[in-house]
């Protein structure tokens, strides 16, 4: 199968940063060809598919690299909170009435909202019904990270019934979906597992070669209190557990020290930095100009639509984006650039995916459609498209969704979900609960 889509400025976020006028072939999942100018006729005969981009922008997918799907519906239920109160007045006893159909109605309105912005890929760590989430991953077209996500507050028996779960898990989804699945160890945080507990998924996730995502160091109490039950900083002694000997992608690291920074760029672990969400739950601004600078990998996520409200990856950008700026009083220390590639490339790096977040031969066919005709667009030329996309632009610019080189949003219509159905189930669901 092959299609071209032609009449599309393309925003590669390649080595060069290329940005031109021209079009992209794509060989059944994969791009084949990036060109300037025209197809030729020969390649236009060749071609299964051919579609005219409307001089729209065409650029990588957006990889969301932290969330929690299966909460969605608890949207707006918990504002003006702190995290601990937040997680024990509302997450944990809603979530503990959540049947299936609560989970996989949440999950897919959150992949409604991810396709309709611009996300192609993302990750989900969640402790209920993954393998129907997986399902779901596999039948609606999405590239996505699953883990379910273990917390060790329990009995021995009970914490290695939860690694059993996502053992099996992995054997049964990794690499599903054409290679759209990937399935991770996902221990909740350090103040939720034990440390003989990490020791077991450390163990683990050597043996079957799984990368752990976990919180990490997201608020200053729980590091104040870790450092009160074990005399160390979180960073330091999941270290000494072992979790950091194969890859690891950790969630938040706002209150993370100078050698806790040096332990993650040693270790090649690489962030998730969620920045609304740690603003919302008053937790903090993570040391994220520290990490570049040390180099190390940054990739950004919106956590769940319960602390963010939304899953609009623009918007993560975009504050991403500012925060630091501000909070460092320089406005040199983030460039559009590369908060673009955070919410992109390095969100590919972040999930060990190949060949991921960039507009380029070889690399996979994940991309979307940004409608630059609007006045919150204007003007554009082509030295100005990386600021109008981190700067001035929003989800609801996307028209087009291609995912492994299929679409799954065209001219503004979803094509695998019903989202009418959706969204009016999903509310009357929503009623049980908070
Ligand atoms: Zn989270």
């Amino acid at each position: 199968m092959i299609t071209i889509i032609h009449s599309v400025t393309i925003v590669t976020l390649n080595r060069n940063n290329d940005i031109f006028e021209g079009y992209v072939t794509i060989k059944n999942n994969t791009f084949e060809k990036t060109g300037e100018g025209s197809p030729t006729d020969i390649e236009i005969e060749q071609a299964d598919k051919v579609i005219d981009g409307k001089r729209k922008w065409l650029l990588p997918g957006f990889i969301n690299t932290h969330g929690h799907l299966g909460s969605a519906l608890l949207r707006g239920a918990g504002d003006d909170m702190p995290l601990m109160t937040w997680l024990k007045q509302v997450m944990w006893p809603n979530e503990s009435r959540f049947d299936r159909e609560t989970v996989l109605q949440a999950a897919q309105v959150a992949m409604i909202e991810m396709i309709k912005s611009g996300t192609t890929t993302f990750l989900d760590m969640y402790h209920l019904h993954m393998k129907e989430t997986a399902k779901l991953v596999i039948d609606k077209g999405l590239r996505a990270v699953l883990g379910r996500g273990m917390i060790g507050l329990c009995p021995a028996h009970e914490q290695e019934d939860k690694l059993a779960e996502s053992v099996s898990l992995f054997e049964t989804f990794n690499g599903a979906g054409d290679g759209r699945l990937s399935i991770v160890l996902a221990p909740h945080a350090p103040y939720t597992c034990p440390p003989t507990f990490l020791k077991r998924v450390a163990e683990t996730a050597e043996k079957y070669r799984m990368m752990i995502h976990t919180h990490v160091s997201e608020t200053r109490g729980e590091v104040e209190e870790h450092i009160k039950t074990y005399g160390k900083r979180p960073v330091s002694h999941l270290d000494e557990l072992g979790v950091f000997n194969g890859p690891v992608l950790a969630a938040h690291a706002v209150h993370v020290n100078e050698e806790e920074i040096e332990i993650l760029k040693n270790r090649g672990a690489a962030i998730s930095h969620n920045p609304a969400s740690n603003l919302k739950l008053g937790s903090g601004v993570a040391p994220v100009p520290d990490f570049l600078e040390k180099g190390i990998t940054v990739s950004l996520g919106t956590d769940s639509t319960a602390s963010n409200n939304n899953l609009d990856m623009f918007e993560e950008a975009r504050l991403s984006a500012l925060i630091h700026k501000g909070t460092r009083e320089n406005p040199e220390v983030t460039s559009a650039k590369d908060t673009l590639e955070m919410a992109t490339l390095k969100g590919a790096e972040a999930l060990s995916l190949e060949n991921l977040g960039k507009i380029e031969r070889d690399f996979k066919a994940d991309f979307i459609l940004v409608e630059p005709g609007q006045a919150h667009l204007t003007p554009w030329n082509k030295d100005r498209i990386l600021s109008h996309l981190v700067y001035a632009a929003r989800g609801s610019d996307v028209t087009d969704t291609f995912i492994d080189g299929k679409a799954v949003y065209s001219d503004r219509q979803l094509l695998l979900f019903d989202e009418e159905k959706i969204v009016f189930e999903a509310n009357q669901l929503a009623k049980k609960f908070l």
